[in-house]
């Protein structure tokens, strides 16, 4: 932003001094830059059309929760946006999802269809008003407006959809309604029958539903607020939150064997309305089917929504740009972001660029990042890329990145696996391409937020990512710079056997790792939980060394833990078995199990086969599942730390990053980053990017970057 300044000097440091300690709510200053230029004797003030400056990098704003002043405005009676839904003000509302092109200003974004009544445009030309140039300023008379159809697409004829909407939620109805970046699917929380109907609806058994409260102090009835927690929910931000539950007054299959629920605060004006007498708590989760991306168009709403939803309130303000719920957890009082969406996205991150560089990022929970000189931009996050929808949704969402900050890429990046996506999705493109290993990424992507520049150990765990040597890893220890990483350590190659049926039964991820360590003897040691399954089936595979790869990842040894310990059926979504095994952990058992190192032509391979037999050990003995789950849990904790003291003595270096989707645990992320700390270690962990795949496209950019500099 430019701002012509003309007067007295003292008056000009006081405004320079406003805008540095009292900047626009909203507002986000890099940098000032002061020049001396001609004096022009300007006579009023002004605000001039934007105009667009060839390589200017403009910043795009987040979508922002509805303010305070905004609240007041719909709830007064007398003021002429009560119970308006699209209520606004330039300290809040839509930018991102509504945004089309840059400069920002109405006539590019999706509020350009709705012209402004006189009461508006006297507020947007006020310098005085909350609404001055507040580009989505709307009113009851010149903005959007709701509307409620059911599942047929019929308009339902009601004088106060805004009344109708909570009682139809009562009555025990799902609803689909249209958001601020998409369609949410809404009920009642507390009725366990219709949460049941939804999941049947949606196909969706056990993944946690997210929940929106009316208001703080019903959050506080239901889980623990710390006071970080309670500031992010209240953020203007609004992102979910995985907080603790304090009681079992909601109904369990909210989030089934989980102690923890995910809850956002209302966002919009029209969230607020759907609270009444009686509704505090509804279970609000994105609208999609079958892993496709978020919902955000009418039209597709009341077509692929019919079979889920009873009723469906669409409106007729246009979203440009699709966009999901973001996501926290608050871990050594800090916030750690689990998923960069709405209040977050577009994330920008500022780092030393050469090249300008498109990183397609990972194949489960996608997010890109593209780069423009010192600037790197990361998409929200999209979803897996397992079916065309979402390939599609990738593809418009880089167009859209391209196209509005007038980006070129000379170089696409993408992962190493042969079977990915985006190993096609870049023979698409003119540009060269580049591979990233997936693991060297997720580190290098924690240096980078860090802004760590010399060499760290970094431990990468996660569920899986293909190896420099084809194999499966996500139990590393790699020495890594921006350019290059060296494999020093991992754990004991394990085979997986039949492909992804191990990866959605993780006892079959059991009976392999029971089988490395007792072979042929294997059948006199299995507990007795294994023995309805098709054990000899597996062992077949496994003696046939067909369709098996060797993996060395930690959360297949999660999984497997989590099978001993009980949990036996298909899992549903990723990472469900360890989270099971996370939530049953004792708070305070100290135990552990040992394990060896062995040291193989100069990398550490830590040997899991008395981890195993202590857990087979532990249940013979009756041992509560809470205490040996933590016992596992400690020994992972303490082969790390372990391992780092190895590695730091022969290379003599002392910088840590952890990254990959295990340190989602947060016994594990807690008690490593302490114990390594302890040890005198530094110790890096995500916080603004996620540790999980979603991460790793920044990670990918800054490599790719640097081998172009060789
Ligand atoms: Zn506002
Ligand atoms: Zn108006
Ligand atoms: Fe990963």
């Amino acid at each position: 932003m430019y701002i012509d300044i003309e007067g007295k000097e003292e008056d000009i440091g006081i405004l320079l001094n406003n805008i540095k300690t009292k900047p626009p709510q909203l507002s986000k200053i890099n940098e000032i830059q002061i020049e001396d230029k001609k004096v022009v004797n300007y006579e009023k003030f002004n605000i001039l059309k934007s105009n667009a400056e060839v390589n200017a990098i403009t910043l795009i704003s987040p979508d922002t929760g509805v303010c305070e002043d905004c609240i007041k405005d719909i709830t007064d009676m007398k003021n002429r946006r009560y119970k308006y839904p699209f209520t606004n003000c330039t300290n809040c509302g839509p930018r991102f999802s509504i945004i089309k092109d840059l400069p920002y200003d109405r006539e590019a974004t999706c509020m350009n269809q709705f012209i402004m009544c006189n009461e508006c445009r006297k507020e947007y030309e006020n310098p005085l008003d909350r609404r001055f140039h507040a580009q989505p300023t709307a009113c009851p008379i010149c903005g959007p407006q709701i509307e409620l159809v059911d599942n047929e697409g019929n308009k339902i004829k009601s004088l106060g959809i805004a009344k109708k909407v909570p009682n139809l939620i009562g009555q025990g109805f799902i609803l689909a309604i249209k958001g601020l970046g998409g369609f949410h699917l809404a009920c009642n929380a507390k009725c366990e029958d219709v949460i049941q109907k939804l999941r049947i609806r949606k196909k969706r058994p056990t993944k946690p539903l997210a929940l929106m409260m009316k208001d703080i102090e019903t959050v506080k009835k239901f889980c623990h607020v710390s006071h970080i927690e309670e500031k992010i929910l209240c953020s203007e931000r609004k992102p979910i939150i995985l907080l603790n539950k304090k009681n079992d007054l909601l109904p369990y299959n909210i989030a089934p064997h989980n102690k923890r629920l995910g809850i956002m605060l209302p966002y919009t004006p029209l969230h607020h309305l759907l609270f009444d007498e009686g509704i505090d708590v509804l279970v609000m989760t994105s609208a999609n089917k079958n892993s496709m991306p978020i919902i955000y168009k009418n039209d597709d709403a009341i077509h692929n929504l019919k079979d889920i939803a009873d009723y469906i309130l669409i409106h007729n303000r246009d979203i440009h740009i699709p966009i999901d719920d973001s996501v926290s957890m608050v871990v050594l009082h800090e916030e750690r972001v689990l998923r960069n969406s709405r209040g977050y996205a577009p994330i920008n991150v500022k780092h030393s660029m050469t090249h300008d560089i498109l990183a397609s990022g990972s194949h489960l929970k996608n997010t890109f990042a593209i780069s423009k000189k010192d600037n790197v931009f990361i998409s929200q996050y999209i979803g897996d890329v397992e079916n065309t929808e979402t390939c599609d949704r990738v593809n418009m969402l880089v167009k859209h990145f391209k196209n509005v900050y007038n980006i070129n890429p000379e170089l696409i990046v993408h992962d190493m696996h042969p079977n990915y996506w985006s190993k096609e999705y870049v023979k698409t493109h003119d540009s060269n391409n580049i591979e990233v290993q997936h693991h060297h990424a997720h580190i290098v992507s924690c240096m980078v937020e860090n802004e760590v520049k010399d060499r760290v150990i970094g431990i990468a765990y996660d569920g899986s990512g293909y190896g420099a040597d084809k194999k499966m890893w996500g139990g590393e220890f790699l020495i890594c710079d921006y350019a290059s990483f060296k494999r020093v350590g991992h754990l004991n190659y394990v085979c997986i056997p039949g492909g992804e049926s191990a990866i959605k039964e993780p006892w079959r991820m059991a009976i392999s790792y029971l089988h490395k360590v007792f072979g042929n003897n294997l059948d006199e040691n299995l507990p007795n939980l294994f023995k309805g399954k098709d054990v000899k089936n597996v062992k077949t595979i496994i003696n046939s060394n067909i369709n098996i790869i060797d993996t060395s990842s930690v959360g297949r040894l999660f999984d497997t833990a989590a099978a001993i310990l009980g949990f036996m059926e298909e899992v549903t979504y990723e990472g469900e078995a360890a989270i099971f095994l996370e939530h049953i952990c004792d708070e305070n058992e100290k135990e552990s199990y040992t394990y060896d190192v062995e040291y193989v032509d100069d990398v550490y391979i830590i040997n899991t086969n008395n981890i195993l037999k202590g857990l087979l050990s532990d249940l013979g003995d009756k041992i509560s599942r809470s205490l040996i789950s933590r016992r596992f849990h400690n020994t992972v904790i303490n082969f790390s730390v372990h391992l780092c003291e190895l590695i730091s003595g022969k290379y003599d270096i002392n910088k840590v990053a952890l990254s990959g989707g295990v340190f989602q645990n947060q016994i594990i992320l807690r008690e490593i980053y302490k114990k390594l700390m302890l040890k005198g270690f530094e110790v890096y962990t995500h916080k603004l990017i996620p540790c999980n795949d979603s991460g790793i496209c920044l990670g990918q950019i800054v490599i790719a970057n640097e081998r172009c500099k060789e």
